[in-house]
């Protein structure tokens, strides 16, 4: 069924539907809505990740069959976290925006529960709580669901994890037997099934994708480097894209809070998030996440489970989780909505075993990825920067300088005016990469997923494209694309990087006539794509050689210290200068009393503030 209409939903529904914009029923709301539309009231257990339009797979069955006239509690959706909860609560309000008389209550912990009470007293027909809270009013009689119809365990794999089963197990005795249960999980452990089995009768099942399967929108890819590496990689990840809005998992509260203390450190703009923050706290960080004010979330697992951020562009594994299992969760905060993301893992050698589990747990492979040289990195910003010149509107404001600027120019040739202008911005940022040594470890296969040896990269070409992820490419479609235009066979164009409004990819050098000559006067989709061979060849500094050569230039400890840019002192006047990741400067202030609030300065700055030229961050 391809319509909302051929779903069987009513018009008061379906109005709602056409206000949220919502054009076609996603995987989960094609196989549940039906099914849970049908006379016969029936238990579901279904398996989709969050992302895949599964409030609405549940919510608009739920509002439909209940009675709007009356205020008895009738339906309960219990979920693990407050912030999952309120965003049901709203995703149901708005769907049922043009049912009049509707009465969505959410319940959750760290709010007046009284002002709750009084909400639900009101005449809720649909409560949303978290079991904690929930659990808590039952027991003061505060609410009264002896009479719902309908329950719903949303991420019940997530609940359950969280040590909620007590608590679900207690609610739901205080419930009818004879009410619809619809179990929504990412994954299907042994202790949702044997749940599902406690407390459904004869449920059908519906599975979007495989269980534990990762969505088709994401890409995954590990990068190998020594342990005391981890956050160095971590920096260089989120340098060579500039655009990155991601999500970063640690194991613990504790090395979140450094992780993105250190971040903050360095000039990023970046926010912790985990159970040690108050309330208060989080709903800042995660207000300024979501304003995009914070581009870097560093998160532990309890506490990213009620982001519900849709252009999550990465999610970064800074550390794997214990359970593997949780890597679908973390991996599902991207590509979500349509959208494609990456997630990328930091491995150190003795984890890179645990890829293999994930990949058969995910049912996909990885890429291994080469953390990116300095030089890459250079490139990149390099181009960022070119391209956001290059859209930037014209403030005519200077046109009135123009004369004197012009007089100051006079005898400067226009390719040396160019160059003068973006050192002025790049000049720190070219320094502080030129003298880094790259951070690859080769593994004992030397050779990358690709299967090719390092020691050839020397003979590959790289290539420069002025196309990306805002084309509607990813590094597969990137691929593909070029070698169907190009006719080239299977592994002829290799190491694709999509960035947001640019691309790179390699080739055998022998290939280099063909594919620059190929591109010359090329239009897609009615625009010039340019391709020109980039100066790095290609990350051959990932291997051996390159790396031996840059390690020698950053030898000696302490000229690192002494090469720093002048910017990165922790002086007032090297914070003031240093704005702008070469896209909008966002208010400094603003970004750390959001994501830093009252806490102590980073402990370990010296080893890793020290080592970057600080810079603030924003999207654009
Ligand atoms: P969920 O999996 O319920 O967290 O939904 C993820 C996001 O997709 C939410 O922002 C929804 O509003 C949105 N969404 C749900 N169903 C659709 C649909 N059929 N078309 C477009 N967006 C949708």
């Amino acid at each position: 069924m391809s319509t909302f209409q051929e779903l069987g939903l009513n018009e008061d529904l379906l109005k709602g539907i056409t206000d949220l914009g919502f054009v076609k029923p996603s995987e989960v709301q094609q196989k549940a809505i039906p099914l849970l539309l049908e006379g016969e009231d029936k238990d579901l257990v279904a398996l989709a990740q969050t992302g895949t339009g599964k409030t609405a797979a549940f919510g608009f069955p739920m509002l439909q069959k209940i009675d709007i006239a009356s205020r008895t509690t009738q339906g309960l959706i219990l979920s693990p976290t407050r912030e999952l909860c309120l965003q049901i609560t709203n995703e149901l309000k708005a769907y049922g925006k043009h049912c009049k008389g509707l009465n969505v209550v959410a319940i959750y912990g760290g709010s007046s529960i009284s002002d709750q009470a009084r909400a639900v007293k009101r005449g809720a027909q649909i409560i949303v709580a978290t079991p904690g809270r929930m659990k808590d009013m039952i027991s003061r009689n505060m609410v009264d669901i002896s009479k719902i119809q309908y329950s719903v365990l949303d991420e019940a794999d997530e609940m359950l994890n969280m040590g909620f089963k007590e608590d679900i197990t207690d609610i739901l005795s205080h419930t009818p037997d004879d009410k619809s249960t619809w179990l929504f999980s990412a994954t299907m452990p042994k202790e949702v099934a044997t749940i599902a089995k406690k407390f459904m009768y004869d449920p059908t099942e519906i599975t979007v994708g495989n269980k534990n399967e990762s969505t088709s929108n994401v890409t995954h890819e590990y990068y190998l480097v020594n342990a005391r590496d981890r956050y160095q990689a971590l920096k260089r990840l989120a340098d060579a894209n500039p655009d990155i809005f991601s999500v970063i998992f640690c194991r613990t509260k504790r090395d979140t809070q450094k992780v993105a203390e250190n971040l903050i450190e360095d000039g990023y703009s970046a926010g912790a998030l985990h159970g040690d923050l108050s309330q208060n706290q989080r709903d800042l960080v995660m207000k300024s996440f979501r304003n995009n004010q914070i581009q870097m979330l560093v998160a532990t697992d309890v506490a990213a489970r009620g982001i519900d951020v849709d252009d999550i562009t990465h999610v970064i594994n800074y550390q794997l989780p214990d359970e593997i299992e949780t890597y679908t969760h973390r991996s599902g905060r991207t590509g979500r909505a349509g959208k494609t993301g990456v997630s990328m893992v930091i491995v150190s050698k003795s984890e890179v075993r645990k890829i293999k589990s994930i990949e058969r747990i995910i049912k996909k492979s990885f890429d291994k990825k080469e953390i990116p040289s300095g030089s890459d990195i250079v490139e990149v910003q390099l181009m960022s920067l070119a391209n956001k010149i290059h859209t930037t509107e014209t403030n005519h404001e200077i046109d009135k300088h123009l004369e004197s600027i012009n007089e100051l120019f006079a005898d400067t040739e226009k390719d040396e005016l160019i160059k003068k202008f973006f050192s002025v911005e790049f000049n720190r940022f070219f320094n502080y990469y030129q003298k880094s040594k790259d951070l690859g470890v080769v593994d004992s296969r030397g050779s990358d997923r690709e299967g090719r040896d390092y020691s050839k990269q020397s003979n590959d070409a790289r290539y420069f494209i002025n196309v990306g992820s805002k084309d509607g490419f990813d590094w597969m479609k990137l691929k593909d694309f070029l070698k169907e235009q190009l006719e080239l066979g299977r592994d002829d164009v290799f190491k694709v990087d999509v960035k947001e409004s640019f691309s790179f990819f390699n080739t055998e050098k022998g290939l280099q006539e063909k594919v620059l000559a190929f591109f010359t006067d090329f239009k897609h989709d009615g625009r010039y794509v340019n391709v020109e061979v980039s100066e790095d060849k290609g990350r051959s500094r990932g291997g051996r050689n390159g790396g031996r050569r840059n390690e020698r230039r950053s030898s000696g400890g302490s000229r690192k210290r002494d090469d720093k840019p002048r910017g990165d002192r922790r002086s007032s006047g090297g914070r003031r200068s240093e704005g702008g990741s070469y896209g909008k400067r966002s208010d400094r202030s603003d970004r750390r009393s959001n994501s830093r609030d009252d806490r102590r300065p980073a402990e370990s700055s010296s080893a890793s503030g020290s080592d970057r030229p600080r810079r603030s961050r924003r999207r654009d």
